[in-house]
């Protein structure tokens, strides 16, 4: 429907191509994008089909590719857009939609929760009476959590356990399975968001707000001051930066609104879950009240992909059996997302050191990535006779960026897949 009214007003969309790489300018500026090759197959030869990928230039480019997008990761090392900030930290959120009996159903009822089942890991769940007597149910799992043995796919799955929530599915039908990473670090993890030739929008830059479950918003105001400065900008003589949306961002309520919550998800890190959402309470209190100046600090940030101990100092955590009614194994959920890959097509899940998974991953974290990948793409085969290897089932990623985020040495590198690939969420 947007897209309809965004073509009837002359803009040209390119659905099911992705933005594979980006196309620089010789002076080094950004000149737009390039979208990926199709036909390639997984040795990287033609198929008949093989169509390369098509240069879309434009004066400005604004990056909006949600949460930990390959092409923002690649501008922000270029250009040092995180040079003097926090590093960015971020959750996994994993989210069910269910087919709920009538009687149980509450329209317009939300429920938040904080910690269980998580014990000392920042988290929590949602759960929204939504429309067509549809459930939506979610839990959000921080990717700072030190334990390797966790995973985030079955905390949810021990969620939907509770006694005040398992009556409400009992009886229902699970229809949807989703998940993808979140934004956490907040104001002082927001990098620079212009750049030669563009500019970072919305959750390529960070913009969410966690004590109060806030980032559309935010990612439409920001969208909206790129494009003033864009206008402005193309109205200029000559070349211009857009710099302006940096000014313009600092002195809007986006930047005043994480300003003011800026402690509040850090203090679970710093003080521990209990205390800290103590602290954050007390925090937010006094800048409701107009008493922020009372704190003038800003906690920092560690990296989440730094956070886990070694397996030898973890213990071990036994989550239950899926029952096959309320709670299930990942492959039938993925079922669900309604994940599709082509085949045949090199793998988007990249390693840069293909020794890492066995030498780093297993010896040391017991392979992390078995767990914290929600759609079950990571698996350490132990045939008789060989050395464990690790297998990569990438026609099942529903593109969380978990993986990017969380491994331990940053060797997993994710890359666009043949555009049109991935989950499909329609109503998600
Ligand atoms: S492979 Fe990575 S991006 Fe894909 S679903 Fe698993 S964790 Fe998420």
């Amino acid at each position: 429907m947007a897209g309809e009214q965004a073509e009837a007003l002359g803009v040209d969309l390119f659905p099911g191509f992705a933005a594979a790489n980006l196309l620089y300018r010789d002076d080094g500026s950004v000149g737009g994008v390039i979208t990926g090759d199709m036909g390639v197959a997984r040795d990287g030869s033609h198929k008949p089909t093989y169509q390369p990928g098509l240069a879309i230039e434009g004066r400005y480019t604004l990056i909006a590719e949600g949460v930990r997008g390959h092409l923002a990761q690649e501008l922000i090392a270029r250009y040092k857009l995180r040079e003097g900030v926090e590093p960015q930290t971020y959750a996994i959120g994993i989210k069910e939609l269910w087919d709920i009996a009538p009687e149980k159903h509450e329209p317009g009822l939300v429920i938040h929760t904080q910690g269980w089942p998580l014990s000392d890991v920042a988290g929590g769940g949602f759960i929204y009476h939504q429309e067509n007597g549809q459930l939506a149910i979610g839990f959000v799992v921080a990717l700072d959590y030190h334990n390797p043995h966790l995973s985030p796919y079955e905390e949810m799955q021990r969620f939907k356990l509770h006694p005040a929530i398992k009556p409400l599915l009992e009886g229902g039908r699970r229809v949807a399975y989703g998940a993808r990473a979140i934004n956490e670090g907040g104001y002082q993890s927001i990098p620079n968001v212009s750049f030669p030739g563009g500019a970072l929008i919305g959750c390529s830059a960070g913009f969410v707000n966690v004590p109060r479950v806030k980032g559309s918003h935010y990612a439409m105001k920001t969208g909206m001051l790129a494009a003033d400065a864009v206008v402005d900008a193309l109205a200029a003589e000559g070349p211009a930066s857009l710099d302006a949306y940096r000014l313009a961002l600092t002195q809007s309520w986006v930047a005043k609104d994480l300003f003011t919550v800026r402690n509040a998800r850090p203090a679970l890190a710093k003080f521990g879950v209990f205390w800290g959402t103590v602290y954050a309470g007390l925090d937010l209190w006094l800048n409701e009240l107009g008493l922020g100046f009372l704190v003038p600090w800003t906690f920092g940030h560690k990296p989440d992909h730094s956070q886990l101990t070694k397996t030898a100092q973890s213990t071990k955590i036994a989550y239950p059996k899926p029952d096959g009614t309320i709670t299930f194994d990942r492959l039938s959920s993925v079922y669900l997302s309604g994940t599709n890959h082509e085949d045949d097509q090199p793998v988007h899940l990249t390693l840069r050191d293909p020794s890492v998974p066995i030498s780093v991953n297993l010896a040391l974290y017991d392979a992390p990535e078995q767990r914290y990948c929600p759609a079950g793409v990571y698996e350490i085969v132990h045939a008789e006779g060989a050395d464990p290897r690790l297998q990569i089932n990438a026609q099942n990623c529903v593109h969380c960026k978990t993986c990017d985020i969380k491994d331990p040495t940053q060797n997993i590198r994710w890359v666009t897949p043949e555009g049109g690939g991935g989950p499909t969420y329609p109503n998600m």
